[in-house]
């Protein structure tokens, strides 16, 4: 699980498109054990960012694979990145 001291160093280093994203602030709801919360953080992430291409990118470089990010749950990051 990503911790919040996980989540925390993360915000001090994430890039700063990602400062005004509508995720931030909602770590419970992004990072939830829950299925259908995580499915509501997809929907976030498809209808409400600016960010969403870049979001992806940085996930898919930083291998992040715990919580949603550009569109896409843990699960399905893994699997994009070993497709690479
Ligand atoms: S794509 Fe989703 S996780 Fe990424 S910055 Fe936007 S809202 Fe946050």
């Amino acid at each position: 699980m990503f911790t919040n001291v996980q989540y925390n160093i993360f915000m001090l280093k994430a890039p700063s498109w990602f400062e005004n994203s509508p995720c931030v602030g909602q770590d419970r709801l992004f990072f939830s054990s829950e299925l259908k919360e995580r499915n509501e953080a997809k929907k976030v992430c498809l209808n409400e960012c600016a960010n969403r291409e870049e979001c992806l990118s940085m996930a898919l470089t930083q291998k992040l694979s715990i919580g949603v990010w550009g569109g896409k749950t843990g699960p399905e990051l893994k699997r994009l990145q070993e497709a690479v």
